[in-house]
């Protein structure tokens, strides 16, 4: 799916399907939630959950997630820019990140701040 590997992009089903009827054949949402159910399943792409919709995003770089609280918006992080802070995460807690190494950080986007 080149529309999600352009960058570190989540995307929910909705803009999938919004982004890719605007750029070709129309796709039925529903075969495009099967096809991210099923490259999630075989570990090709992510799913980061709610609040909101579920969005989907591309394994490429290794990124963590940061989640707002309210709106759901996702943004990436770069693994390398979180070095130190996960070491010590898991030196004051014992938890690690799950098998993607990938860490849920949970806080609130800019307009939401408001
Ligand atoms: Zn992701
Ligand atoms: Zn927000």
């Amino acid at each position: 799916m080149a529309l999600f590997a352009a960058s570190a992009r989540h995307l929910s089903v909705a803009e999938a399907w919004e982004e890719l009827s605007r750029t070709g054949p129309a796709v039925h949402p529903t075969t495009i939630y099967r096809t991210l159910e099923t490259l999630t399943t075989v570990g090709l792409t992510h799913a980061v959950h709610g609040p909101g919709p579920t969005r989907y995003c591309v394994r490429g770089n290794p990124h963590h997630h940061v989640v707002c609280q309210d709106c759901g918006q996702v943004a990436a992080l770069p693994h390398e820019r979180l070095t130190g802070a996960v070491g010590s995460i898991e030196e004051l807690t014992r938890l690690r990140p799950d098998a993607s190494g990938s860490l849920m950080v949970y806080g609130r986007c800019a307009p939401c701040s408001t």
